[in-house]
C-alpha cells in the first residue's frame, strides 16, 4: 500500500509539515496550492524540498470550476489550466485534481463535461501530465462518483482519469459496489477520510470534521476494499480537513495518519478478494483476557497514604517483588502494584507526574504477537534492565508516556507472580470487600489527544469504540468516549479535557500530563461490599442528598432502596439491560480516585451520574480555586 497525505491535513509551515510527514513514514504528499503561495520559495524549491525528504508529490490541487463553463469563462478556464500545468512541471508532479464545478454559471450535461475533459487531456498530454476528476458531494451538476466516472469514460482520453474520495462517496451514502466495475487504470488516485456521523451541511461537515480512517463512523474499510478489488495498487492519500488537526501537533497528526492507513490496509488485506493490496502482514488485533495488574509509582509518603486507602477498600498485601521496592496488593482478580523504587522508569515517571497509576498490564493470547502488531502500527516499544532471572515483560508506551505491559499464559510471562515475586503474609487485618475485578480504567487526556488514543487502542486490541456523539457543545467541557471489548474484560473510558477548570483538566494540569484518573472495581454484591467497606473505615465520596430525591423520582425506586443508597452514598442508574450501582472514594493526590460498581446487566458507565460525582470531588479538591459546575452537558464517565 503506497501511502500519501495532503499537506492541508496538518498544521504548521510547509517545511515543518514535510518533516512530520516524512518522519511518520509516508511515501508521498499532496501539495495544496496555498502551501507555496504562503511559502517563500518557488514551486521548484518546494519540489526539491519534498524530494529531499524522500517523498514523492502524488498530486497537485485544487483546480476548481473547470467543466461546463460557457464562453467567455470557458476560454479563461483553459488559460487557468495552462498556468496550473506550468506550476506542476516546476513542482515535478504529473497529476492534478480537478473537482467538480460548483460555479452557478456552469452548465450541466455529461457530454459537454466530457468534451471539456477531452480537450484538457490533449493539452495535458502535450506536457506529459495527467488530470484526475473528483465529484464533490456538493458539486452543482456532478456530485456522485458514478457520474464523474461517466464523464471520464466519455472523455475517452488516456490522460484523463477518476479520483475517488471516501468522504464524497460515503457522506452521500452512494453504493460502493459501483466502484468495483471501474477499470483500475482509470482510477488515478484515491483520497481517504473518515468523519463522525453528524447531520449537517455536507460542505461544512467535510471542511471541518473529517478525521483519519478508523477515527470516525463512515465505512471507509468497505470503500477501500471495493477499490482494492479493482486491482488498484496506486496511492491511498489522506485528505483531512479538520480544525483540531490544523491546530494540533504536526508530528502527532502525521503519525496518527500513517497509523490509520496501516490499520486500514491490514483490515482490507484480511478480505480474500483484495490480493492487489500489498501491505505488511501483522498478527490480528490482540484479544485482552484480563487486566493483569495496575502499577502505581510513588514515594514512601504517598505510598503510605495509598496503602491506607487500599486497606479500607479491602486489599491485602500478598506479595513483594524479589529485587525491587514493589509491593502487591490484591483482592479477587485485582492486583495493584505499589512501586516506590528510587530508580528506573517508575521513579522517572513519579518525578514528572507525581503519584500516579503509570502502568497497566494486559493479559493477551500471545504477548509476542501483540507486541509485533503494536510495533507494526507505530507504537513505541519499551524495555528496561531487569534483575538476573527476572522476566523482561514486553511493553509499549501508552497514554501520557505510561506503560502497557503485555502478559500471556504461553510463555514464562504466565508465571510472573512466581518468578518475579515472593508471597508475603499481611500482618494487618482488613476485611475483604468482595471486589472481584477491574471493571474499567478511566484515562484523562488532553482534548486534542482523544482521537489519537482511540485509534491506538482500537488498532492494537480487539475493541470497539462507542459512537462519538458530543461534537461541539459550547458549554460542554469534557468529551467522553468508551473503548471496550465484547466480553467486558477490557473497558477504557477516555475523557478529553478542554480546559483546566474541569476536574479532568485540573488533573492534567496538576499531574503534568494525561494518565489514569480513576480505576473502577467490580463487585457482585454492592450491599455486602458497602457493609465491609464501612467496617474497614472506608470514607466514601459524599453525594448530595438532593440526588436521591431526583433518582427515586426518575426511576420510581422503592423509597427504602433510595434511603439505603443515600446512607451509603451509592449512585444508581439503569438502562434497557439492567441496573447499575456506583460508589466512589474521595480524591487521592490531584484528582485520582477509585470507583466500585455492580452491573446487573447494565452496559453503560453511569454518565448521567458524572455531574454529581464531579461536583462532590471538586468540593474535596479545591474548595475555593475551582468554579462550580453549572451545566449537565458533561459526559465525563
Ligand atoms: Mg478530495
Ligand atoms: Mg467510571
Amino acid at each position: 500500500m503506497k501511502t500519501s497525505i495532503a499537506t492541508v491535513s496538518i498544521s504548521g509551515e510547509l517545511p515543518e509539515k514535510l518533516a512530520a510527514i516524512a518522519k511518520a513514514g509516508f511515501d508521498g504528499v499532496e501539495i495544496f496550492e496555498n502551501d507555496f503561495l504562503a511559502f517563500d520559495g518557488s514551486p521548484a524549491d518546494v519540489g526539491r524540498m519534498v524530494r529531499d525528504h524522500g517523498l514523492e508529490i502524488t498530486l497537485f490541487q485544487p483546480f476548481r470550476d473547470f467543466e461546463g463553463m460557457p464562453e467567455p469563462h470557458r476560454t479563461r478556464t483553459f488559460d487557468r489550466a495552462e498556468r496550473k500545468f506550468d506550476i506542476m512541471q516546476q513542482l515535478g508532479t504529473d497529476l492534478v485534481l480537478v473537482c467538480s464545478n460548483v460555479s452557478p454559471v456552469s452548465q450541466g450535461g455529461i457530454d459537454r463535461a466530457a468534451a471539456d475533459f477531452h480537450e484538457l487531456g490533449e493539452r495535458a498530454a502535450k506536457r506529459g501530465l495527467r488530470v484526475g476528476y473528483e465529484a464533490l458531494a456538493w458539486g452543482k451538476h456532478i456530485f456522485d462518483h458514478r457520474d464523474a466516472w461517466e464523464v471520464v469514460r466519455r472523455a475517452d482520453h488516456a490522460n484523463i482519469g477518476l479520483i475517488l474520495d471516501s468522504f464524497h462517496t460515503l457522506s452521500r451514502k452512494i453504493d460502493i459496489n459501483s466502484i468495483r466495475s471501474i477499470p483500475k487504470e482509470k482510477i488515478f488516485i484515491v483520497q481517504l477520510a473518515d468523519a463522525p456521523l453528524i447531520d449537517m451541511d455536507l460542505l461544512y461537515w467535510s471542511r471541518h470534521f473529517r478525521n483519519m480512517p478508523g477515527e470516525g463512523d463512515l465505512p471507509v474499510t468497505d470503500f477501500t476494499t471495493a477499490i482494492a478489488e479493482t486491482g488498484y495498487d496506486g496511492y491511498f492519500s489522506l485528505e483531512i480537513f479538520n480544525d483540531q488537526f490544523r491546530g494540533g501537533s504536526a508530528r502527532a497528526i502525521a503519525a496518527d495518519g500513517h497509523r490509520s492507513l496501516i490499520l486500514l490496509g491490514d483490515r482490507v488485506r484480511r478480505n480474500p478478494n483484495t490480493s492487489s493490496l500489498t501491505v505488511g502482514a501483522m498478527p490480528e488485533r490482540a484479544a485482552v483476557k484480563t487486566v493483569g495488574f495496575v502499577e502505581f509509582s510513588l514515594d514512601d509518603t504517598d505510598a503510605t497514604e495509598l496503602i491506607a486507602l487500599l486497606r479500607t477498600l479491602g486489599f491485602r498485601n500478598t506479595a513483594r517483588h524479589r529485587s525491587k521496592q514493589v509491593q502487591v496488593y490484591s483482592q479477587g482478580d485485582i492486583r495493584l502494584l505499589v512501586n516506590t523504587e528510587r530508580a528506573g522508569f517508575a521513579n522517572a515517571s513519579y518525578a514528572v507526574h507525581g503519584p500516579s497509576a503509570y502502568a497497566v498490564a494486559l493479559a493477551v493470547g500471545d504477548a509476542g504477537e501483540a507486541m509485533a502488531r503494536a510495533v507494526a502500527l507505530g507504537a513505541e516499544p519499551f524495555s528496561q534492565p531487569v534483575g538476573t532471572g527476572e522476566l523482561s515483560i514486553p511493553a509499549i508506551r501508552g497514554v501520557g508516556g505510561g506503560l502497557i505491559y503485555m502478559l500471556d499464559d504461553k510463555s514464562d510471562l504466565g508465571r510472573i507472580w512466581d518468578i518475579d515475586f515472593v508471597p508475603v503474609t499481611d500482618e494487618e487485618e482488613s476485611q475483604p470487600a468482595h471486589l472481584c475485578g477491574i471493571d474499567h480504567i478511566a484515562q484523562t487526556v488532553a482534548y486534542e489527544e482523544l482521537l489519537t488514543w482511540l485509534l491506538f487502542y482500537t488498532a492494537i486490541f480487539e475493541t470497539q469504540k462507542t459512537p462519538m456523539v458530543d461534537i461541539i457543545d459550547p458549554a460542554g467541557v469534557v468529551r467522553s468516549q468508551v473503548i471496550e471489548n465484547t466480553n467486558g474484560t477490557l473497558r477504557i473510558t477516555l475523557n478529553g479535557a478542554e480546559n483546566r477548570r474541569t476536574l479532568a483538566g485540573h488533573f492534567i494540569a496538576e499531574t503534568f500530563g494525561s494518565g489514569i484518573q480513576h480505576l473502577a472495581f467490580s463487585t457482585d454484591d454492592i450491599f455486602l461490599t458497602a457493609k465491609a467497606l464501612k467496617q474497614n473505615g472506608f470514607q466514601p465520596l459524599h453525594i448530595s442528598p438532593n440526588y436521591y430525591d431526583d433518582v427515586e423520582a426518575r426511576f420510581g425506586l422503592d423509597p427504602e432502596l433510595s434511603e439505603w443508597l443515600k446512607a451509603e452514598n451509592i449512585l444508581y442508574d439503569r438502562d434497557e439491560y439492567g441496573e447499575f450501582f456506583q460508589l466512589y472514594s474521595g480524591s487521592y493526590g490531584e484528582g485520582f480516585f477509585f470507583e466500585i460498581v455492580e452491573r446487573r446487566g447494565y452496559r453503560g458507565y453511569g454518565a448521567a451520574n458524572a455531574i454529581f460525582r464531579i461536583a462532590a470531588l471538586k468540593k474535596l479538591i479545591r474548595p475555593e480555586g475551582m468554579p462550580a459546575i453549572t451545566n449537565r452537558s458533561s459526559l465525563e464517565l
